[in-house]
């Protein structure tokens, strides 16, 4: 027979144990829960082992169209830290998925909501103001920002200054790995010897100033990773399907001629891509880019009538199989691009 003592002291050392491990579990790691694979993988590589993260999206899919469900509500309930693309990008499912998860502490405006685009310098924001007649435009810019690298390293600072905002005790831990994932970033971008001998402020600055190419000369330095293997191809014309390749093209010094869509989100006609057809053989332009969600119909229709190659190429994380995280995404991006212009390029000489 147990005593009422003994009894009382073994519930007691009981809630003692439990109340152990809550405190311990909440203390061990935050957990973060993002709308897009590429936030996911840039969180996991500033939290490291201290967080763990999951993400609304698979990567394979168009982001526009993503309607909320009660699963994401889940996620959201149990989410430390919630992070968005923002700039509108979510508003299909955001708002009610915050709704529903009964979590006011990642509610916009509460330190567990993050807009990872703070800082970046944004594309395509209205002059006018928007209304439907204009298609899906995004009235506060081009939420299509992750694909220039440098705003990779943006929304990696943001994750990682709130993440010190939540978890001040491993400061040192998120800016250690911060600086380790945008070092990765650099080193792709420019290679080795370059980063190695200037600064990545140096470099970024110069790249955006369209400098870059007289610094290295100057510095008998020779142009290497992501930024050479575009360099043959600077000024070169492309269509895409979406508007959604304007910060990739900018860093990379390629134009952007026009879009399938004839405007953002609405498919494209038969009038606009005639149209589309004429401008496209009068420029010579190359290269169809589009995302693998897109109807190949149209681009096969087009590059049919133009000669133009199509490149389908996905650009979030794990849109397939070579887009591991957010490095290999861009690097395969920066590869196929490279190669469909190279081919692309010979194939009309081959025809003159
Ligand atoms: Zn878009």
């Amino acid at each position: 027979m147990v005593s009422k003592g003994k009894f009382r002291l073994v519930v007691a050392a009981l809630i003692a144990v439990v109340a152990v491990s809550v405190s311990f579990d909440a203390a061990a790691q935050l957990r973060v829960v993002t709308t897009t694979t590429d936030l996911r993988c840039i969180a996991e590589s500033v939290g490291g082992d201290l967080i763990t993260a999951t993400s609304i999206g698979t990567g394979r899919e168009d982001v526009h169209m993503l309607a909320a469900k009660p699963s994401f509500m889940v996620q959201a309930n149990r989410a430390d830290l919630w992070i968005r693309m923002g700039l509108e990008l979510e508003i299909g499912f955001e708002p009610l998925v915050l709704e529903g998860a009964r979590n006011p502490e990642i509610h916009v405006g509460r330190r567990g909501h993050l807009d990872a685009s703070h800082g970046v310098v944004l594309r395509d924001v209205p002059t006018v103001p928007v209304d439907r007649s204009m298609g899906d435009v995004h009235p506060m810019g081009n939420p299509h920002y992750h694909l220039d690298p440098y705003n990779g390293r943006i929304m990696a600072r943001n994750i990682r200054d709130r993440l010190i905002d939540l978890d001040p005790a491993n400061a040192d831990a998120y800016r250690r790995n911060y600086d380790a994932f945008c070092a990765q970033i650099d080193r792709a971008m420019f290679g080795d010897a370059v980063v190695a001998a200037l600064s990545a402020d140096r470099l970024w600055e110069a790249s955006s100033a369209d400098t870059l190419d007289g610094l290295l000369d100057r510095e008998g330095l020779e142009p290497d990773g992501w930024y050479a293997m575009l360099l043959p191809h600077r000024g070169v014309k492309m269509v895409t399907y979406h508007r959604s390749w304007g910060y990739f093209a900018g860093r990379f010094g390629l134009e952007i001629l026009d879009e399938l869509e004839p405007k953002p989100g609405i498919p494209p006609t038969s009038r606009h891509l005639a149209r589309l057809a004429a401008r496209m053989e009068a420029l010579e332009v190359p290269l169809i880019l589009m995302e693998p969600f897109y109807s190949r119909r149209a681009p096969d229709l087009l590059a049919e009538r133009t000669g133009a190659v199509v490149l389908e190429v996905g650009n979030m994380v794990e849109s397939e199989p070579a887009a591991k995280d957010y490095i290999s995404m861009m690097d395969n991006i920066v590869r196929r691009v490279a190669a469909a212009l190279d081919t692309a390029v010979h194939s009309d000489h081959d025809n003159n």
